[in-house]
């Protein structure tokens, strides 16, 4: 396995719908082992292939990060079946580094997707799960966190970023971090 380059925004590769997934290859499992790499290395929940880069229907999520056992899930061609109530979440990502917003989000949701050996499959989630599940495909479709920010504060959060991307990457502050960054 590998570690990914995240792209951030306003890189045109985290924009507009990723194509589905037509054969669940060995390249595509690698993948998804490296996109599952990227994402605990990041102290990311979930990750989506455009965030590495790749214009694929893919997304891995594991909102115990590792530390309960087996919750890594990896998901090719995601998608929403059933949506029920509603809930509001604090949620930063990892393509929008220093921004944090408050989503609404359906609270519980059953998605059906491939598995990395390519069977159907179901999840049926709640709570952050849920939540993760619905940012992550998100971004298959090229919607962003920012896409949310009026657009003032998105032309004001773009300037910022630009002045960030010029100056050398910061890594130690972790003081910006949230618990759901996706
Ligand atoms: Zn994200």
């Amino acid at each position: 396995m590998s570690s990914l380059t995240i792209r951030t925004y306003p890189d045109p590769v985290l924009k507009g719908e990723c194509a589905p997934v037509e054969t669940v290859t060995d390249e595509v499992r690698r993948l998804l082992d490296d996109m599952a790499e990227t994402m605990y290395l990041n102290n990311g929940i979930g990750l989506a292939a455009p965030q590495v880069g790749e214009r694929a229907r893919l997304i891995v999520v594991d909102v115990e990060r590792g530390e309960e056992g087996d919750t890594l899930l990896k998901l090719v061609n995601p998608r929403i079946i059933e949506k029920q109530g509603e809930t509001k979440s604090e949620e930063g990502c990892l393509s929008c580094p220093d921004l944090l917003i408050e989503v609404n989000r359906f609270e519980s949701v059953t998605v059906e997707a491939l598995s990395p050996d390519g069977k159907e499959t179901t999840i049926e989630a709640a709570g952050l799960l849920a939540i993760c599940l619905q940012h992550e495909i998100d971004h298959l479709d090229g919607v962003l966190l920012v896409d949310r920010l009026s657009s003032l504060r998105r032309t004001l959060y773009q300037k910022k970023r630009v002045k960030e991307d010029a100056k050398p990457a910061d890594t130690g502050d972790e003081s910006r971090r949230t618990d759901t960054t996706l």
